[in-house]
């Protein structure tokens, strides 16, 4: 099976001279005029929009021709979304606060040079006369994959031209074709939670019994999370709104590349298998029993177990492995051998009041979450593990490291 893997690669326009950036800020003018111009039209259709306004908009905005259709795309996304929430926000009209600028393959042109001040140039038509070649930087892991793909290995789609705080930034769009496994030999199920980030389990179809359990601790997460929310609390005393901000940004950098690691990780678990397919719960269904405190946090949690799942999917995609999401009830309060639901699970160990079984309690939802599939794949029932190590409900909370599961 083939599937599009997409990816943005984000560049800072580095040195630009003046006579450049006051070219581009008077196209941003222009383009934000133009998709208010084309929003003013309230259709989502652009075969409309392109009937009644394409003709008008050449005369009246001075941009490249292709620009006049990404800002008119732009205008239906905008559109489209603002539809789709204004069920729960009153209000008229779409208001546009700001907008980044669409170029597409027939406006922009990217070159590796030997040009000493940086090897990347961007080339960008922003009307008839004015074309402007900007130097571009990228950080360390952004570069790797500009790399990649001037050898071919992705495809450019579009750059979106982002202003913020003053300074120009070009965000590349590329893809890519994987071929991805089909008929897959074993599953590995992922648990996703607060004290193990993430939980993982193999199944495999011809050995039985789940094997090599292995945890992703949540404690590095957890002491960014309360030393940045420590000094948060303290600026908003001092009524410090810009540094609340900008440490705000530098938290989640620091969390976004934890979550880059551990998702590297899980990958490379599952790619210790014959044929891996992952398996991870759809996410709302996330954490069942959460109490009235934690609710606070929930939309921060929410914001990492997204996007630790998209960073996962990501990477196992380019090594060929499928990603499916699923909703199975209850998957941590189900016993992964008896199947018996229980009411509460408060500890860090599941304990099941009908059959006894003893485990720990992430793994126990991860086996769930894996059995859930290879029921759906028809690989019969999986014969229940027997008890893990007692010392594993104790290890949980390391970093990383794999358990054997073996008999207590
Ligand atoms: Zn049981």
């Amino acid at each position: 099976m083939k599937k599009e893997v997409q990816l943005t690669v984000v560049g800072k326009v580095f040195k630009p001279n003046k006579r450049k950036i006051s070219a581009l800020n008077r196209c941003l003018e222009e383009y934000f005029k133009l998709v208010n111009w084309y929003l003013s039209f309230n259709s989502t259709s652009k075969t409309f929009l392109h009937r009644n306004g394409y003709e008008k908009a050449k005369q009246l905005f001075n941009l490249n021709t292709a620009l006049i259709q990404t800002a008119r795309d732009k205008a239906v996304e905008i559109l489209k979304s603002f539809n789709e929430k204004r069920k729960k926000v009153k209000s008229e009209k779409p208001k546009l606060k700001r907008i980044s600028i669409r170029f597409d393959k027939r406006c922009y042109s990217f070159a590796k040079t030997t040009n000493v001040l940086t090897p990347y140039w961007l080339t960008l038509s922003l009307n008839r006369r004015t074309r402007i070649s900007l130097p571009i930087k990228f950080g360390k892991r952004q570069q790797e994959i500009i790399e990649e793909a001037l050898q071919g290995k992705w495809q450019f789609c579009t750059v979106e031209m982002v202003k913020r705080n003053g300074k120009w930034y070009a965000h590349f769009v590329l893809k890519k074709e994987v071929e991805l496994i089909d008929e897959p030999e074993t599953v590995i199920g992922i648990d996703l939670g607060e004290w193990n980030v993430a939980t993982a389990v193999a199944v495999s179809k011809q050995i039985p019994k789940p094997t090599r359990g292995q945890f992703w601790s949540g404690a590095k997460i957890r002491y960014i999370r309360g030393k940045y929310s420590h000094i948060r609390r303290s600026l908003q005393r001092k009524k410090r709104i810009d540094l609340i901000r900008r440490i705000g940004r530098k938290e989640g950098r620091i969390v976004n590349q934890i979550l880059h690691t551990i998702a590297k990780d899980v990958v490379e678990y599952a790619k210790q298998f014959p044929k891996p397919i992952i398996v991870m719960e759809k996410l709302k269904n996330i954490r069942e029993n959460m109490n009235g405190s934690a609710k606070l946090n929930r939309r921060l949690h929410a914001w990492s177990f997204r996007k630790l799942q998209t960073y996962i999917e990501y990477k196992a995609n380019l090594e060929g492995i499928s990603v499916v999401y699923i909703n199975p009830k209850n998957s941590s309060k189900r016993c992964h051998r008896c199947g018996h639901v229980t009411r509460k699970v408060d500890d860090r160990e599941f304990r099941c009041p009908k059959c006894g079984l003893r485990y720990n309690r992430d793994l126990n939802a991860a086996i769930n979450l894996a059995h859930a599939l290879t029921r759906g794949m028809g690989w019969g029932s999986r014969e229940p593990p027997e008890l893990p190590h007692e010392a594993l409900a104790v290890k949980a909370g390391g970093t990383g490291e794999a358990l054997p599961l073996r008999a207590g």
